[in-house]
């Protein structure tokens, strides 16, 4: 079966990035029917907080990228870490250095003046030699010999045995290095199938030559271009918005980023929009794009807008209010509430975001009496407050109170009145929203009830 990881190490946020590789492991995990695991690169002490982790955690929940089992601690491992280095010692494929740093730093000179790979003299040296007590560090016995992967994205890569030092496995303090426990870990956890980001590549190289030390099989390596900014430079803190949750603030649902996500780095034809059920079904690691994608803000908005227009009203309602809550002055209560359920089926047909869905219903919420911006202050004059006054007292006869029905009363009224729609839309519209973007008249009257649209207008008149 198919096993794929995440392995994310804890920096304070889910980055778009690993969003995006956590994504891919989860499709392709669930597309072959396997599991997809979460496994926390915590070996870094300092970094690795209880909120770190929880960040990129509740990162994941949101994005709906639920993973299988518990997730794995990397530095709960340590033990099982030393143990691997044992056997490596033990099939002599590892060897105990007992170089000082100062030592060490004068090889590292001395193989970057030959062009060639750092090689301790203690590889071939016997250990017994040592002085008793001695600090040592483990180090990998760096195969004579060059590497060659078969990466799914890249293709065929090739390093030459030069470029790989005599790699320090277990440090003087006893701590396992990365590439050691990358491997480990991954071959415990079953993993059959490593996509990450292109930086690894490299790691990748010394980790087939452990896996292949240990005699333990080398999974799939399929390693993605990282994602670019919309100026074509890598993602860096300069472009602002690397952790989910700035996407999630700017109002887009997780459907809307996981489909942009999917498209930013694969593709299957021209195939924008994709539902989960089709991701699962369509994702394969042929689609994974060799050249590094580019955020584009405009088409994240309009794939999220594809995703708002099939997001349940309940839902959206719910999401929206959350959002409105941290907003001050406006009603968040139960009547406003069913106000904006009842509006949403047309109104996220309208809005691409959360975002822009607030601003949408943002007539529907204004606490009366409603105080006019902009032109709606001009648009109710004396004649237009004459002629509101005579409207609600047509509207406060009115029987059938749905749109059809209140769209042709106010046409009708307009045709008594023998004016232009216009001199009856305009001070309607300035008295029910106070000038806020809103839909049709007859559509917000239906929506806001009998009661609130006379209450409107009686403010105004
Ligand atoms: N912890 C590494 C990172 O966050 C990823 C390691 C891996 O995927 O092998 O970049």
């Amino acid at each position: 079966t198919v096993i794929t990881r995440f392995a994310p190490s804890p920096t304070g946020y889910l980055h778009i990035g690993g969003a995006r590789t956590a994504l891919f492991c989860s499709l392709f995990a669930r597309h072959h029917g396997g599991q997809f695991k979460l496994r926390i690169e915590d070996t870094d002490r300092a970094r690795s907080t209880d909120a770190a982790i929880e960040a990129i955690i509740d990162g994941l929940r949101w994005l709906g990228l639920d993973w299988d089992g518990e997730p794995v601690s990397q530095f709960a491992r340590v033990e099982r870490h030393r143990e691997a280095v044992n056997a490596l010692l033990a099939r002599g494929r590892a060897f105990k250095c007992f170089c000082t740093p100062e030592e060490v730093e004068a090889l590292r000179e001395e193989a970057f003046k030959e062009g060639r790979a750092l090689r301790s003299p203690w590889r071939d040296r016997d250990a017994s030699g040592a002085p008793a007590g001695a600090a040592y560090t483990v180090r990998f016995r760096a195969p004579e010999t060059g590497v060659t992967i078969q990466d799914e994205v890249q293709g065929e890569v090739r390093w030459a045995a030069k470029e790989f030092d005599d790699l320090v496995l277990l440090r003087a303090d006893g701590t396992p290095t990365y590439n050691l426990a990358v491997v480990v870990d991954d071959h415990d956890m079953g993993v059959t199938h490593i996509i990450r980001g292109d930086d690894h590549l490299t790691n990748a190289a010394r980790q087939y030559q452990i896996y292949e030390a240990l005699g333990w099989d080398v999974p799939v390596f399929a390693h993605i271009p990282l994602i670019h900014g919309p100026d074509g430079k890598k993602l860096s803190k300069r472009h602002g918005a690397l952790g989910v949750e700035a996407y999630r603030d700017m109002g887009y649902l997780p459907e809307g980023l996981r489909n942009y996500l999917l498209r930013l780095g694969w593709a299957k034809g021209d195939k924008e929009l994709f539902t989960d059920e089709e991701m699962v079904q369509a994702f394969d690691l042929d689609g994974l794009n060799k050249a590094p994608a580019r955020l584009d803000f405009d088409k994240m908005a309009s794939v999220n807008a594809f995703h708002m227009k099939r997001a349940d009203d309940d839902r959206l309602t719910a999401l929206l209010f959350e959002r409105l809550e941290a907003r001050e002055g406006l009603r968040t209560d139960e009547a406003a509430r069913a106000w904006v359920r009842a509006a949403m089926g047309l109104l996220k047909e309208r809005a691409k975001t959360l975002a822009e869905l607030e601003e949408q219903v943002y007539f529907l919420l204004r606490p009366r009496p409603i105080a006019l911006e902009g032109k709606s202050a001009k648009a109710l004059d004396d004649e237009a407050r004459a002629r509101l006054s005579r409207l609600r007292e047509v509207l406060a006869r009115h029987g059938d109170w749905n749109e059809p029905e209140l769209g042709a009363a106010l046409k009708r009224f307009a045709e008594d009145e023998e004016v232009g729609f216009g001199k009856v839309g305009m001070p309607l519209r300035a008295a029910l929203t106070g000038g806020a973007p809103a839909p049709d008249m007859s559509f917000v009257l239906a929506v806001l009830g009998k009661e609130e649209s006379l209450a409107r207008l009686d403010d105004q008149v």
